[in-house]
């Protein structure tokens, strides 16, 4: 799993836009000081990670973009710990889920199945 821009904006609490197929964000720019009501002109895009603003010209890819906000390496690093950790517990969650919903007969069937996987 990469780092991704999403991530990174949602650990910061900055919102922005999705739009064209999800590969695009767009919003108001987070380096420079800019009025709610001046047309957003920062882009961001996760497909070619790179991320461009029209009006003070901060652009550049994902690193570029984490470092400008002021984080490092380790940041990042610490965030895709925490986003592994909630994919896990989601894929954990699905799986008692799942078992949960068969009968005994089942359960022992797949307990039986797992433990020749060990
Ligand atoms: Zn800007």
């Amino acid at each position: 799993m990469k780092p991704t821009f999403e991530m990174v904006l949602k650990a910061l609490g900055i919102e922005l836009t999705r739009s064209k197929a999800d590969v695009e964000f767009k919003g108001h720019c987070p380096f420079h000081d800019e009025k709610k009501e001046d047309r957003a002109r920062f882009y961001i895009n996760e497909k070619n990670d790179y991320f461009t603003c029209y009006i003070c010209k901060k652009k550049g890819t994902l690193a570029d973009f984490v470092r400008e906000l002021g984080k490092d390496e380790a940041w990042l690093g610490e965030l895709m710990w925490s986003e592994r950790e909630v994919q896990l517990t989601e894929i954990l969650t699905g799986f008692f889920d799942l078992i949960a919903s068969k009968t005994q007969e089942e359960r022992a069937g797949i307990a039986a199945k797992l433990a020749h996987r060990i």
